[in-house]
């Protein structure tokens, strides 16, 4: 019997034999209006299972994958299924540009936007606050699409894959830059309790990593904008900490090949925001991930606190990324009018000792007011997951219009944001 299909991580085997693979929208919309339940699934890289169905699991990657200027020139128009990383060549070419990306450019702009998606900056949404309108299909078969400006449109972009097929997104862009990345080694723990804020925000997108041992924060990934912030004033060394003198993986022990040029070199914005590059296996490949926000005015207590215990889940992290996200207005966006700190876990391998862990984590962040990442691992119970989104009522209502027999939803919606 052929093997049931697998999330990227390979943490998660779908409940599927395969999944389909439409190839025009004819098919597309006869494979919808004959299910039950159908998921679309983007790239597969959620940890979670928010891509999974019981019902028909969905590719969008054989429709045609279209990415168009709008006329203005100031938005584009992509399929769902298209790659951060094709989309932002086709931007560049065209002397545009989008205002972050994520850690990697291997994922589809539907699926990210689907889960929050973000990158770093105190200045930056996630990826998701670029999309200006969304065309859905429905389960009728019907197709939809959303603007900005209507009522609706902040509960659909960020729709965890339940308000229908996102056929294509309308992103707005702006002129393409030029973006000098710098990594800093050895930031001692006294720079970062006396200058977190400082620190998060001196440059267009700043991220800690740590192994939560000593020094705390073992590199500072700077990626800098010469356009908007002049010469970056770092120099050799930088809140003590010393620039690195020669490229680093954000990961301990492997090679820098797969990440993206640094040294300062100045290069399109496509080449330096996300850490890795599109040709070769994003982080380790070897890994689950987890991910936790808190409102960033306690961004720097909750890194302190989760140092203190962290000898009880240290030796599952293959690394930490301490980020910011800036607020939006998406319901079901964890930073939904609040600025953030992103706590991520890059965790070996090994999901039940991870599952296990997690809790200490979870307990430690909870004064916090954390909330995880759609994308992935948690154990937190759903009604404290609920309890950090204040729309999710307005979401629930949402979906049950949008989709009255429920065929978009899946068992982790119906869990965590659909329980009655
Ligand atoms: C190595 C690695 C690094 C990562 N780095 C980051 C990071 O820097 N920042 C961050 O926030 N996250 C990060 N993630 C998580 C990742 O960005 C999210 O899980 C994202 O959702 C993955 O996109 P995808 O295309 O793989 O979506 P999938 O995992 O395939 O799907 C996610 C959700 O979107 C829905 N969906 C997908 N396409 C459609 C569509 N066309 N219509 C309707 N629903 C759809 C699915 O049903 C599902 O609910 C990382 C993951 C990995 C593996």
């Amino acid at each position: 019997m052929a093997q049931r299909p697998t999330n990227w991580a390979g943490n998660l085997t779908f409940h599927v034999e395969h999944v389909h693979r439409p190839a025009s929208l004819d098919e597309l919309r006869e494979l919808v209006t004959r299910s039950h339940r159908l998921r679309v699934l983007g790239t597969g890289h959620s940890f979670s299972a928010i891509a999974d169905t019981t019902g028909n699991l969905v590719s969008l990657a054989g429709l045609p994958q279209s990415i168009a200027m709008d006329p203005d020139g100031t938005s584009v128009t992509v399929a769902g299924a298209v790659r951060y990383g094709e989309l932002s060549e086709y931007l560049h070419r065209h002397g545009r540009a989008l205002h972050n990306l994520g850690s990697l450019p291997h994922i589809s702009v539907a699926g990210s936007c689907a889960t929050a998606t973000h990158g770093s900056g105190v200045g930056n949404g996630g990826l998701a606050t670029a999309v200006t309108s969304m065309t859905v299909m429905s389960a009728d078969g019907t197709v939809r699409t959303f603007h900005a400006g209507e009522d609706v449109f902040a509960g659909v972009v960020v729709g965890l894959g339940t308000v229908g097929v996102v056929l294509d997104l309308t992103l707005t862009t702006e002129p393409t830059y030029n973006v000098e990345q710098y990594v800093y080694e050895d930031l001692p723990r006294s720079e970062l309790d006396d200058h977190f804020d400082a620190i998060m925000s001196a440059a267009y997108s700043v991220s800690l990593f740590t192994q939560w041992q000593d020094p705390l924060i073992r590199q500072v990934w700077v990626k800098h904008r010469p356009d908007r912030h002049g010469v970056w004033q770092g120099g050799e060394t930088w809140h003590r900490a010393r620039l690195a003198d020669g490229p680093r993986h954000p990961l301990p022990g492997i090679s820098p090949v797969s990440c993206t040029e640094q040294l300062g070199v100045a290069g399109p914005w496509q080449e330096r925001l996300p850490h890795f590059r599109l040709d070769f296996t994003p982080s380790n490949g070897e890994e689950v991930q987890s991910e936790f926000f808190v409102p960033r005015e306690h961004g720097l207590a909750a890194v302190q606190a989760l140092h203190e215990v962290s000898s009880g889940f240290s030796h599952l992290v293959q690394a930490t990324e301490i980020r910011t996200v800036a607020a939006d207005t998406h319901w079901m966006s964890p930073y939904y009018q609040r600025d953030v700190v992103a706590v991520h876990f890059t965790w070996v391998k090994d999901q039940t000792r991870v599952l296990a862990a997690l809790p200490l984590v979870e307990k430690t962040l909870a004064p916090y007011r954390a909330v995880p990442h759609w994308g992935k691992l948690t154990t937190m119970p759903a009604d404290e997951v609920r309890a950090g989104f204040p729309r999710i009522g307005d979401f629930r209502e949402l979906a049950r219009t949008l989709d009255p027999q429920g065929m978009f939803r899946n068992d982790f919606v119906d869990r965590v944001v659909c329980t009655v």
